[in-house]
């Protein structure tokens, strides 16, 4: 194989960094994610730092465009890290960044005046840059959890190698007891892999932000803005949890579905606004997710209705019926316009739980139930 020139990889580490820059910044425009916009910087100070190399070693010296270079992958590495930290949602610590890279920048162009090794730039700079890398790689890794499904791990992956790849470069271009042949094919070799990791990045950073965009979509989805509970789309999808009780056999056990309609709600709009109807919704919401367990079931399935379904043991339904209205009923609702009196009617259905089938069955009964709550003078339980 021909030897590398270090040269020409340089030139291609430009033109891949300035793509990748332009790639991540078309996803900061359009997603408006944290963190990419410094992601795109990132590898925009990679394609300064040779920009300004090649035109430096054109119009002074080969020496002196040594350093911009060296400190364009340290920015590179920081910037990293700082994308990392705001697509977290963590504060970037910028005096700490600002700090190290005031220190490399005049660590390297001491070595430069002073005449000695600019390998020992090198090795610095990129010894930094991939403990910024590493430490980018951790977040990503302790973050991987919150969010973004498998996508923040592979980039704990491909950030690690590239720290891994970084350090390693330092170790080898050291200048001693190397020859400047030895030491530039080291340089060239983990070069080499430093460009393919380039497109890595770029394609981790595409799949996390994807992933973060559906996991979004996800909740805009299932959940309901007022309320913050699940909407029926939201319940309906999580019935299954349901079919798994903690303990005893699942045919001991049956499901309850309650419905609550807020009694006479038009009125509290007509008489107060919907302002405070929101609000009114919004606290009746609060007092039910307080009062419901984490085995139950809540969402708000329409206008002023809520539904609870939780697995009960035999017989013992009616007595959260009438738990569910007490929460609501029995005591005013604050809003700027005064204490407004609130009262529910809830209809509950008590079944076997067997499939999807069964339930809306369930839920049709329920309904017949709270409809019959109503009939019977409002702001009471009926069992189907
Ligand atoms: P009933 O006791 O028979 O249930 O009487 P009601 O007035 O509650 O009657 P109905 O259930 O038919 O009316 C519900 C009202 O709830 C109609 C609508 O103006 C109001 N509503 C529905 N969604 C919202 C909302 O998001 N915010 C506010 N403020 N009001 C809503
Ligand atoms: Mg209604
Ligand atoms: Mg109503």
């Amino acid at each position: 194989m021909a030897p590398l020139d270090t040269d020409t990889l340089l030139s291609v580490y430009l033109a891949l960094s300035g793509l990748t820059a332009l790639f991540t910044l078309a996803g900061g425009w359009t997603t408006r994610k944290p963190g990419l916009w410094l992601w795109s910087s990132a590898f925009m100070a990679s394609l300064l730092g040779q920009a300004t190399r090649l035109a430096v070693a054109a119009v002074w010296s080969v020496p002196a465009s040594k350093p911009p270079g060296h400190l364009g992958g340290v920015l590179q590495g920081l910037l990293m890290l700082a994308g990392m930290y705001a697509f977290i949602g963590r504060r970037v610590p910028w005096l700490g960044l600002a700090s190290v890279f005031g220190v490399m920048t005049a660590l390297s162009l001491t070595l430069l005046q002073t005449g000695q090794s600019l390998w020992w730039s090198l090795c610095a700079t990129q010894a930094v840059m991939g403990l910024a890398l590493a430490r980018a790689a951790w977040l990503a890794w302790r973050a991987r959890d919150a969010g973004g499904s498998g996508a923040l791990t592979l980039m704990a992956a491909v950030l690690g190698v590239a720290a891994a790849v970084a350090l390693a470069r330092a170790a080898s271009v050291m200048p001693i007891g190397l020859s400047v042949e030895q030491l530039n094919a080291a340089n060239e070799r983990w070069l080499m892999v430093t460009l393919l990791l380039v497109v890595a990045e770029g394609f981790a950073m595409l799949v996390l932000v994807n992933s973060s965009l559906r996991d979004e979509l996800a909740v805009l989805a299932d959940f309901d803005p007022l309320t913050g509970l699940l909407n029926r789309r939201g319940l309906r999808s999580r019935l299954d949890r349901l079919r798994r009780p903690a303990s005893g056999d699942r045919d001991e056990v049956d499901v309850a579905v309650a419905l609550l309609d807020l009694d006479e709600f038009k009125l509290i709009n007509d008489r107060h606004g919907h302002q405070v109807g929101d609000e009114v919704l919004a606290e009746v919401a609060r007092r039910l997710r307080a009062g419901a367990s984490a085995d139950e079931l809540l969402a708000r399935t329409g206008g002023e209705e809520f539904m609870l379904v939780w697995p009960v043991p035999r017989g013992a339904a009616a007595a959260v019926g009438e738990r569910l209205r007490a929460l609501v009923s029995d005591s005013p609702v604050a809003t700027p316009a005064g204490a407004v009196i609130v009262t529910t009617s809830v209809g509950v259905a008590v079944g076997p739980w067997n499939d999807g089938a069964r339930f809306e069955e369930l839920v049709g009964r329920a309904d017949h139930a709270l409809y019959a709550a109503k009939h019977a003078g409002r702001n009471r339980v009926a069992l189907a």
